[in-house]
C-alpha cells in the first residue's frame, strides 16, 4: 500500500504514468540508492519523457533532477549543421572525461554521475576543488561539465590544465540547466555566470553557419593535438547539441575496445569504424590520404589486441588501472564500499600513506576478456 502511494506520488511530481512508473520499477529500470543518509531513486534508462540518470530524491517534496540528455552525433558534418542550425553556431570542444552534474540538495553540493549515481568520490573533489557558491544563489539550477583528468576511477587522460597540487583532476562546466525542465540557459547567459561566479568552463567559439572552414581548422588542430572533437552548439540552446569527433578519437577509442578486446571490443568497434568512412569521404581524401587512415584505423584495432594476446598467454590479466588520492581513510573506504554496491569488479594493487593522503592504485578486472583468450589459448573453439 504504501509502496501504490509514493508511485502515485511520484508519478505526479515526474507528470508519468502510474503503470510506467510501476513497470520501471519491475523491470529494474529504477533503483534504489543511499548517499549519506540520503535515499534516492535513480532511473537507469530512459523512461518515457525521463532522461536517464535521472534521480528523484525520497524526501517529502521527491525533488528531483533530471539526467544530462543524449547528444546525436553528426557524420557528414556540413550536411547536419546545414539541417540542424540557425545562422550561428557555438563551437565547444569535447571533453575526454565524464560527465557530472553538480547539484544542492538540502544545503549539501553532490556530484552525480551520467548514469545517475551520487558519487562520492567525485563528490569530495568538487568540494575541494570547485567554488559552488553559485548553487547558494541558485539552488534550482545544475551545473553540468566534465571532470576531466589521470586521477579519476573513470576516464583517465591527462591534461596540462587540470595539473593539481598532487594529482591531475579538473572540472569544466559546460551547461547551466533548471533540474527539473532541464531547459538549458543560452550560451551567453552562462558564460555571464561563470564569469561571475569564478567557475572553470569550457570557452565557446561562436561562428557563422556558412564558415564551415574555420571549423574544419579548429577540428584539425584539435586531432593534432589528440583531442576528443567538439560540440556544437545553438548559442540560444534551443535546438540540440550535436558532436563531432576527431580520427584521433575513433582510434583511440578503437585501440582501448580491442586491448579490452572480449569487455568491451564488439559494442565500441562498428560506430568507430564507420565514423572513419563518413569523416574520409566528407574531406574528399585523396587515395594516399585513405591509405594513410586505413593503416591507422588497422594499426589501432590490431596492435592492441596482438599486444593482449600476448600478455594473456605469459598469464597476464586483462585490466585497466587507475591512480586515485583520498583525503582520509573514510574517504577511500566509502569509496570502495561504493564500487562494491555497483558491482564494479576491483582489486586494490597498492595502498600508500603520503602524509595526510592516500594514494591507491585500483585496477578494473576485464575477465571476460582474459577467460576467452586464455581458452582459446588452450585450444578450446570459437
Ligand atoms: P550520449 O551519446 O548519450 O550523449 P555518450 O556517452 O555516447 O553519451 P559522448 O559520445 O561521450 O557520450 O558525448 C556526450 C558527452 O560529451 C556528454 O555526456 C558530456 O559529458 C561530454 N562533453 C564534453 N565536453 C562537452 C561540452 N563542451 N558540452 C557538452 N558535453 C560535453
Amino acid at each position: 500500500k504504501e509502496f501504490k502511494e509514493i508511485v502515485q506520488k511520484i508519478s505526479k511530481r515526474l507528470n508519468l504514468n502510474p503503470n510506467d512508473l510501476e513497470k520501471g520499477f519491475e523491470r529494474k529500470i529504477i533503483t534504489k540508492y543511499e548517499y549519506n543518509d540520503k535515499k534516492y531513486l535513480c532511473f537507469k534508462k530512459k523512461l518515457r519523457h525521463i532522461e536517464r540518470g535521472t534521480i528523484v530524491f525520497l524526501n517529502d517534496n521527491f525533488d528531483y533532477f533530471c539526467g544530462y540528455p543524449k547528444i546525436k552525433r553528426a557524420m557528414m558534418l556540413k550536411a547536419s549543421l546545414d539541417k540542424y542550425f540557425d545562422k550561428k553556431i557555438a563551437i565547444e570542444e569535447k571533453l575526454d572525461g565524464y560527465n557530472i552534474r553538480i547539484i544542492k540538495f538540502e544545503d549539501e553540493i553532490l556530484a552525480v554521475t551520467r548514469g545517475g549515481k551520487i558519487c562520492p568520490f567525485t563528490t569530495k573533489k568538487v568540494k575541494k576543488y570547485l567554488k559552488t557558491t553559485f548553487l547558494d544563489d541558485y539552488p534550482n539550477l545544475m551545473l553540468c561539465g566534465e571532470m576531466i583528468g589521470l586521477n579519476n576511477p573513470y576516464v583517465n587522460q591527462y591534461y596540462i590544465e587540470a595539473e593539481k597540487d598532487y594529482e591531475n583532476l579538473g572540472f569544466y562546466i559546460f551547461d547551466i540547466r533548471e533540474r527539473e525542465t532541464n531547459i538549458p540557459y543560452s550560451i551567453s547567459k552562462k558564460e555571464e555566470l561563470f564569469k561571475k561566479y569564478e567557475i572553470p568552463h569550457v570557452k565557446p567559439i561562436i561562428i557563422d553557419k556558412k564558415d564551415i572552414s574555420k571549423l574544419w581548422e579548429i577540428l584539425n588542430t584539435l586531432n593534432e593535438n589528440k583531442k576528443e572533437g567538439v560540440i556544437l552548439k545553438d548559442p540560444e540552446m534551443l535546438m540540440e547539441p550535436l558532436k563531432y569527433t576527431t580520427q584521433h578519437t575513433q582510434c583511440n577509442d578503437l585501440s582501448i575496445a580491442f586491448k579490452y578486446t572480449y569487455d568491451i571490443g564488439i559494442d565500441f568497434m562498428f560506430s568507430r569504424i564507420v565514423r572513419e568512412g563518413y569523416q574520409s569521404f566528407e574531406m574528399s581524401e585523396s587515395k594516399e590520404e585513405e591509405l594513410n587512415r586505413a593503416e591507422k584505423l588497422g594499426k589501432s584495432i590490431f596492435l592492441p589486441m596482438i599486444q593482449t594476446i600476448k600478455d594473456v598467454s605469459e598469464g597476464i590479466t586483462s585490466k585497466e588501472c587507475f591512480e586515485l588520492f583520498f583525503e582520509s581513510e573514510p574517504d577511500f573506504l566509502e569509496f570502495m564500499n561504493y564500487l562494491k554496491k555497483m558491482h564494479v569488479p576491483i582489486i586494490i594493487e597498492s595502498k600508500e600513506i603520503m602524509g595526510k593522503i592516500i594514494k591507491v592504485r585500483i585496477c578494473r578486472i576485464y575477465n571476460a576478456t582474459t577467460d576467452k583468450i586464455k581458452s582459446h589459448l588452450e585450444g578450446n573453439l570459437w
